[in-house]
């Protein structure tokens, strides 16, 4: 069982990696990939972890874009995590987000609400701070009656705490995937607001920059979303990803280890070329192909 999207500590989500790794293999999980905003801190912690579980262990990233004045989110799949191109991109985008955080609580600040830095600091365990973080201190603070309503009060375009993204573009972002020797896809693609044509064009560009897939089944998407995310994925002869998003225990996305299949018309990410296949697999071939073998499969067929 494949999950490809997922989120620690490390940014906005409230298990640690080990804790999240632990949680997947224990509901049948066999491939996680480990998703943080902007910044790969946690694949290693979560990458000893799975070893030790026997779980294979995919090192990824959310990637944060600025595309035609939205916020669009670019999954990486199997990075390298030494790259200094990749490292030195997701450097930047932590930076932003520092500034972004001070300026979020002086807004804040502006509409009376005080000590926003420091409430949303004392949630985020890890190097970067999000919008998550100032929801949980908005909502413990009693400014909301759930997340969803803290975000749509106080955090999303045209209310008080939104700060506009300055983002990388989708080309640097595709460029920093590529040169980790990863695989870009396109995070939840139903959740843009996007007209149809707005979205076709960032599909559309997003090919002709190398992305691989769009991720078609999503812990946000509804079963319409899912078949309709698949018709376009096969449309443009993209493969197809599905991940969870999971942000931990109390977050209202779907759980872990409860995806629905991909579309039977969608091919899976896990089945291209450029995949790594598993240890196993390639011991498997190293046999068959061994001049050693007494009785090679293809003689016997
Ligand atoms: P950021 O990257 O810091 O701008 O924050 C984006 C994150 O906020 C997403 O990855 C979600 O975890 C969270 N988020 C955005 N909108 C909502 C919402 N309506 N309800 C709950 N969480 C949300
Ligand atoms: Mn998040
Ligand atoms: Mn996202
Ligand atoms: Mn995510």
């Amino acid at each position: 069982m494949y999950d490809l999207h997922s989120h620690s500590t490390a940014s906005d989500g409230s298990l640690t990696p080990t804790e999240l790794v632990r949680l997947a293999h224990s509901k049948g999980v066999t491939n996680l990939a480990l998703t943080d905003h902007d910044l790969i801190d946690g694949c290693s912690e979560a990458g000893i972890e799975a070893k030790k579980l026997g779980l294979n262990f995919i090192n990824g990233a959310e990637i944060s874009v600025s595309w035609s004045s939205q916020t669009i989110h670019i999954v990486g799949l199997n990075l390298d995590i030494q790259t200094p191109e990749l490292l030195s991109g997701l450097q930047r985008l932590c930076e932003f987000r520092d500034w972004r955080a001070e300026e979020i609580a002086r807004r804040l600040s502006k509409k009376r609400i005080e000590g926003a830095y420091e409430g949303a600091k004392v949630f985020a365990k890890g190097r970067i701070m999000g919008r998550t973080h100032f929801a949980r201190f908005l909502l413990e603070n009693g400014y909301a009656k759930d997340l969803k309503q803290v975000f749509k009060r106080f955090l999303v375009q045209g209310k008080p705490g939104y700060v506009p993204g300055q983002w990388a573009s989708l080309e640097e972002a595709l460029g920093w995937i590529q040169a980790a020797g990863g695989q870009a896809v396109i995070a939840h693609p139903a959740r843009y607001r996007l007209s149809a044509t707005r979205r076709r064009q960032l599909v559309g560009e997003f090919r002709e920059l190398g992305g691989l897939a769009l991720e078609v089944v999503s812990g946000s998407h509804s079963r319409d979303e899912i078949l309709h995310m698949g018709q376009i994925a096969n449309q443009f002869e993209l493969h197809a990803s599905a991940g969870s998003d999971y942000h931990g225990p109390e977050n209202p996305y779907l759980d872990m280890g409860r995806l629905s299949p991909l579309p039977e018309v969608c091919k899976p990410i896990w089945e291209h070329a450029s995949w790594p296949k598993p240890a196993s697999d390639q011991g498997q071939t190293d046999s068959e192909n061994s001049s050693l073998d007494p009785c090679p499969s293809a003689l016997t067929l």
